[in-house]
């Protein structure tokens, strides 16, 4: 049997008690619920604005799996940011040691008692923090979380620490899933979703712009002649330009959007609450980019060109997520067919 840890002091009642951990329950629901990053981050940040009474919380985590140090989340509120600093803290850094030893959360103070303070330090303390809570799951590190200002002077109670803890161990079990999900369903080349799970979200998707009757496209890519740059340049030029061309379809992709590799140099790219005269506008965009590039490989200027399809979907006809795919790629041959470097319209 574990031991209960006791952390209610006596001017806890037995109601505020019974109410944290249904709050608790709520939290775990909800955070657990959530398997998109960004509105998972977004969740956490409000849950823990409305459960300590502060003005302003924040969340280091890393970028992506491969990372080897925890950066601040685009999305925070209540602090001032500088420029001037970057707000990282690297995982091999003493402060991580000290949150894997410890599962507690710390003041500015008590940290400068047991860490050196050194520019890492610095900038976490210029941001003023009231409490400093590690988002630890299975004895292991996923980020941290800030908390700023308080709304009343009083600090923290034992009590209310150990609810935070509580919080922040189911938000780095949810952090922790979210981050599984998108590593089993991204490429590891390009950084673009996998085609099984753009089928997933694409059939979701398809519903979703039937029932709000808002429209969806598709975009089909293939870049050009990518055998014979292989032949000429060598796999591993290859590989480089697969990544650049990968890059500037992702910059092209909204939050709504989701891109994807179809296949070696193929790409698919869904246009949420977009029409094809949008559709086409973006498929543009993006073939003038890659036309555009520059690439320099071992002092030699090289250029390629890519093919797009692009299909909307038609929801009169009932017509299937692979059925709407098939149209963008029938227009993406014509494409190939007739010239190559250009986006055809599907009928
Ligand atoms: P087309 O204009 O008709 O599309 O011609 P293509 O040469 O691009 O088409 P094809 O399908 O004949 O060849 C695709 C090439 O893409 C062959 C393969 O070597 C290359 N390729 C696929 N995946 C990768 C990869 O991950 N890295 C590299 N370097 N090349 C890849
Ligand atoms: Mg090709
Ligand atoms: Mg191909």
């Amino acid at each position: 049997m574990p031991k209960h840890k006791k952390y209610a002091t006596s001017d806890t009642s037995k109601e505020k008690q019974i109410y944290d951990l249904k709050q608790l329950l709520e939290i775990s629901k909800s955070l657990t619920s959530v398997i998109d990053y960004a509105n998972l981050i977004e969740a956490i940040l409000y849950t823990c604005m409305g459960q300590m009474k502060t003005l302003g919380v924040a969340i280091f985590t890393k970028k992506n799996f491969d990372a080897n140090c925890f950066q601040l989340n685009r999305n925070y509120y209540g602090f001032e940011l500088s420029n001037e600093r970057e707000y990282a803290v690297p995982e091999t850094h003493p402060l991580i040691r000290l949150f894997t030893q410890n599962t507690s959360c710390f003041t500015v103070n008590s940290l400068k008692k047991q860490v050196e303070t050194d520019s890492v330090m610095e900038t976490l303390y210029s941001l003023n923090p009231s409490l400093i809570v590690p988002l630890k799951a299975k004895n292991h590190i996923t980020g941290l979380l800030i908390l700023g200002e308080q709304i009343t002077s009083e600090p923290y109670s034992a009590y209310e620490k150990e609810h935070i803890i509580n919080i922040a161990s189911l938000a780095a079990i949810a952090i922790n899933n979210a981050a599984l999900l998108e590593m089993t369903t991204t490429d590891m080349m390009t950084h673009l979703k996998l085609k099984h799970y753009f089928y997933t979200v694409l059939v979701e998707k398809l519903e979703l712009s039937r029932d709000i009757l808002s429209p969806l496209s598709v975009l089909m890519l293939d870049i050009d002649f990518f055998k014979r740059f292989n032949d000429t340049y060598g796999h591993a030029c290859g590989d480089v330009v697969l990544q650049m061309v990968a890059q500037i379809i992702q910059q092209n992709t909204r939050t709504q959007d989701m891109a994807a590799r179809y296949g070696g140099e193929e790409f698919t790219l869904m246009l949420c609450d977009t029409d094809i005269v949008l559709a086409e506008k973006i498929a543009e965009r993006i073939r003038k980019s890659i036309e555009n590039l520059d690439i320099l490989y071992d002092g030699q200027h090289l250029n390629l060109t890519i093919s797009i399809g692009a299909a909307q979907y038609n929801p009169e006809t009932n017509e299937s997520a692979k059925e709407l795919v098939e149209r963008a790629d029938k227009a993406l041959y014509t494409s190939k067919q007739t010239g190559r470097n250009k986006v055809t319209i599907a009928q």
